[in-house]
């Protein structure tokens, strides 16, 4: 039997940490589409292209060479796991996740990674147009106060200190972005399932959709 999830959310939601977990549990394959859109937006900083040119993604898009596994992401034969959490990729990529092109392209890229497999997905358009037929849909929110407070233990942890007004801020400019955006804005499918994990631990979200799942 085949079975896909989709897990979809705002930043901080709780969304990469829970999927993964799932996916291990279900011994499937886990796929994190933002570390896609995160890689791409790396690149283009580093060739020093301007974000709001299109055709210069487009170029980009086209011959960008991806390998993203559970472990690593490798952007033309570069190890650039960590590079793209950077704090300026972070910043930067909502800008380029607009793109259409750049989405078509990168959709593209994870439907042929799922094809007929099982797989957990977690992004921000998965339930909507990347696996719209998955028969598992979640979407976690989180209050902007809560999913701000996770990512900074994320950034401490890595010695960046910023302050929590400042990453509520950060958070906030980029769910804006994502929702407002013309091509597959940030939004709960009308078939997925909202889980507020605001109050919730890891464990207790990763056992509400194991035991939705296996029911
Ligand atoms: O999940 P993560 O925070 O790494 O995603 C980074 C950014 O990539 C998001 O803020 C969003 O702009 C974009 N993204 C997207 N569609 C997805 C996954 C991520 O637009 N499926």
């Amino acid at each position: 039997q085949i079975i896909q999830i989709a897990i979809d959310g705002p930043a901080g939601s709780g969304k990469s940490t829970v999927a993964k977990i799932v996916a291990q549990n279900l011994r499937i394959t886990y796929l994190d589409t933002g570390a896609m859109y995160r890689a791409v937006t790396y690149e283009a900083l580093n060739n020093h292209i301007d974000l709001d040119d299109s055709t210069a993604l487009r170029r980009l898009v086209d011959e960008i060479d991806l390998k993203i596994t559970l472990e690593s992401v490798n952007i033309n034969g570069k190890d650039c796991t960590e590079a793209i959490r950077m704090p300026e990729v972070t910043q930067n990529v909502s800008y380029v996740a607009k793109d259409a092109y750049v989405r078509k392209k990168m959709v593209a890229l994870q439907q042929k990674i799922a094809g007929d497999q099982s797989v957990v997905m977690d992004g921000r358009d998965i339930a909507t147009h990347v696996l719209p037929k998955a028969p598992y849909k979640y979407f976690l929110v989180a209050t902007p106060k809560e999913r701000a407070k996770r990512r900074l233990l994320e950034l401490e942890a890595k010695g960046i200190h910023i302050t929590l007004e400042e990453m509520i801020a950060e958070i906030e400019a980029r769910d804006k972005i994502d929702q407002e955006r013309a091509t597959a804005p940030l939004v709960q499918a009308k078939d997925a399932k909202l889980i507020d994990t605001t109050a919730l631990t890891i464990d207790d979200v990763v056992q509400l959709i194991l035991a939705d799942v296996l029911k």
